[in-house]
């Protein structure tokens, strides 16, 4: 039989800030390389941002810290795929990575926020399979802020003000999951991706396979 062949998918968790998507993405990434570690089915899409480092970030893990300058001439030369303001910080996706994997058939996973989603639903509706992660409550979104200990009073103080509006655009995700069990959380993103990958409008192999080979 030949190999399964399908385009990539799209693959955005999205969150107020700190209910866990971060977290979720790396476990999420972690598994997949470790059950196909002879090529990996999943890639993070790695952001620019205008943004400060926060301790313990790494350059090009992280994100690509960028100036305003170059987040300016990147948006202007289309080489992002999305971009969009978040907390008075540019944030963009590079596009030329994206567009190499999912050619390639590789998923790619992205930590992105509403604004973003919707761009992507905008350019590529039946790529994209979103989930929108929850905190179980506030206070809980509070705790895991501060327990980060990445940002300052002020800073939390921000997040927490802006995580109402986020948690607003919560019937524009596919899916939504509340983060209480972290374990629990990542089998059920598992499980969406596992079937999503399944769907039969992105098993592009599927109908030369009925035709050549079960059509005796
Ligand atoms: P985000 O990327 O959404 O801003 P993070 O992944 O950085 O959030 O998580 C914020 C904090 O909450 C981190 O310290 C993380 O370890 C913790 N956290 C994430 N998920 C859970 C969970 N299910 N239960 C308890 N703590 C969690
Ligand atoms: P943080 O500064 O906490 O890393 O991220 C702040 C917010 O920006 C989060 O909601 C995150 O999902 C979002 N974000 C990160 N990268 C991008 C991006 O490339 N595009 C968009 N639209 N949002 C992003």
């Amino acid at each position: 039989m030949t190999v399964p062949q399908r385009q990539g998918l799209m693959f955005v968790l999205s969150s107020p800030s700190g209910a866990g998507k971060t977290t979720l993405s790396r476990r999420l990434l972690e598994r997949q390389t470790n059950t196909s570690p002879e090529a990996a089915p999943m890639v993070m899409s790695v952001s620019i941002t205008t943004r400060p480092k926060r301790p313990g970030e790494v350059e090009g893990r992280d994100y690509f810290f960028v100036s305003p300058e170059d987040y300016g001439i990147m948006v202007a030369q289309g080489a992002l795929l999305e971009h969009a303001e978040v907390f008075g910080y540019g944030y963009g996706t590079p596009r030329a990575f994206v567009n190499e994997h999912l050619t390639r058939g590789v998923d790619v996973l992205f930590d992105i926020d509403w604004q973003g989603t919707r761009q992507l639903a905008a350019a590529s509706r039946d790529d994209l399979v979103s989930v929108f992660i929850l905190p179980p409550s506030l206070g809980e979104l509070e705790r895991r802020l501060r327990a980060r200990a990445q940002d300052s009073d002020e800073v939390v103080a921000r997040r927490m003000d802006k995580a109402a509006h986020e948690i607003s655009h919560w019937q524009e995700y596919d899916y939504v999951l509340v983060n209480d069990d972290l374990d629990a959380t990542l089998s059920r993103i598992e499980h969406i991706l596992e079937v999503e990958r399944l769907r039969r409008a992105r098993q592009s192999w599927l109908r030369k396979f009925i035709e050549n080979s079960l059509n005796a």
